[in-house]
């Protein structure tokens, strides 16, 4: 990009996060020149729970990029464990749907650094690294003059994708939140010996849950989600203090070793009071974010950019998109909200896990919700009512 006049492009994609390349390669597969503005360079890591839920599978195998990920190593990914500390794991499997079953675990590193080849290979696609957008304005024609650090780019269409906390949503006045209570995620890469165990572990301590899934190379990614109050007790002291409480509530981690920095984010749950207007989408964590506790924000970004590749090229494309938009988030919202009101009551969680051996299907179901699979309807008045009652 020279620093100069306007380049001009069919669209401009804000963020090469996995939200912001899908879009970019499934607009340029449809024929578009696109221009990606991205300010760091890659390979760059992002903090996550690093499991590609299974309905993030369709869309990537669409990109031709499922081949290129499990070739690489990532191993699937059968369901979930949930527990409570010491005590026997309830088995969820994921649900089945359109072929697809397991998810994957994917070490970020690598799955955005996948992303990022296929970017620079698309003789459609402008990739600019380093590259930090400002501001976006409109001109006077009716297109969007995207302003940046290495000089401006002039799209018909501008794809915001900078993540959780979107400074771009920022400025256009459109940020919702972050909605108390806050909560915030602490991650970091144990390498284990021996086989890969498929699943994702998650226990329910007091105020604390504790996240346990394999990604490639012997590693497993261990994350804590907690609220406020708790997260003061990492204050000044983040890697010791995860490392203790890790080990206290997953000894059988003892003999691996925690590789790589220990980091945190939060606080979770941002809204978008529009997803697209005057040209401009929020595709991905920019359109908003519930919480890591459904493990889908992956998947989500992915379906939502090639939602907007499509939403483009009809006649009202804001409002295409915005319909979209709800439909691939609406449900999985309620999901999310549902698992965190639960799991902040210890008497629900205790309930729920031993609920599940008179209703075994109810949370496959539930996660099919999460997953966009199916509406609510598919669990029954009965199941509802063992999950809540016990009975
Ligand atoms: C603790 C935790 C656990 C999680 N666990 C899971 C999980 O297990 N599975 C799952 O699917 N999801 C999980 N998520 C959510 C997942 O990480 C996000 O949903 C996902 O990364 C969103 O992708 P994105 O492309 O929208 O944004 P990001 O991945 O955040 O990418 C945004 C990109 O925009 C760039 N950028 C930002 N500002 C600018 C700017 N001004 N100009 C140019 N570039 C910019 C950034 O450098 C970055 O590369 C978790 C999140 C957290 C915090």
């Amino acid at each position: 990009m020279s620093g100069r006049s306007a380049v001009e492009a069919d669209v401009a994609v804000v963020g090469a996060g996995p939200a912001g390349a899908a879009a970019a390669l499934f607009a340029a597969r449809r024929g578009h020149h696109v221009v990606v503005l991205e300010m760091q360079a890659f390979p760059r890591d992002k903090l996550c729970g690093e499991g590609l839920m299974p309905s993030g599978r369709a869309p990537l195998r669409e990109l031709g990029l499922e081949a290129v990920v499990t070739a690489q190593g990532a191993p699937p990914l059968n369901g979930l464990q949930f527990g409570l500390p010491h005590k026997p794991l309830v088995a969820v499997p994921f649900p089945e749907h359109g072929g697809d079953q397991a998810g994957l675990g994917i070490r970020r590193l690598d799955f955005d650094a996948r992303f990022a080849d296929a970017l620079i290979r698309d003789p459609r696609i402008e990739f600019c690294q380093y590259t930090k957008v400002r501001e976006i304005r409109r001109d006077p024609d009716g297109r969007s003059i995207v302003s940046t650090t290495s000089g401006d780019v002039r799209a018909r269409f501008v794809a915001v994708a900078d993540g959780l906390r979107s400074d771009v949503r920022h400025r256009l006045g459109w940020t919702v939140g972050p909605r108390p209570p806050h909560r915030y995620g602490i991650v970091g890469h144990w390498l284990v010996d021996g086989p890969v165990d498929p699943w994702v572990r998650i226990t329910f301590d007091q105020d604390l849950e504790v996240y346990e899934g394999p990604v490639a190379g012997n590693q497993r990614m261990v994350g804590l989600l907690c609220y406020q109050p708790r997260m003061r007790d990492f204050s000044g002291r983040l890697a010791t203090r995860y490392r203790e409480i890790v080990l206290s509530l997953r000894p059988e981690l003892g003999d691996a070793e925690l590789v790589g920095p220990v980091a945190a984010a939060g606080p979770f749950w941002y809204r978008a009071s529009t997803v697209a207007a005057d040209g401009i989408f929020l595709v991905g964590d920019a359109g908003g974010f519930t919480d890591p506790i459904t493990g889908e924000g992956i998947a989500a970004g992915l379906r939502q950019a090639r939602a907007f590749a499509v939403a483009i090229e009809s006649r009202n494309p804001e409002r295409a998109y915005r319909l979209a938009h709800r439909r691939l988030t609406k449900d999985p919202r309620r999901v999310a909200s549902l698992l965190l009101r639960l799991t902040r009551t210890p008497a629900l969680v205790e309930r729920g896990l031993q609920s599940h051996e008179r209703a075994p299907r109810m949370l496959t179901k539930l996660l099919g919700v999460g997953f966009g699979y199916w509406g609510f309807d598919r669990i029954t008045p009965r199941e509802w009512l063992r999950m809540f009652t016990g009975r």
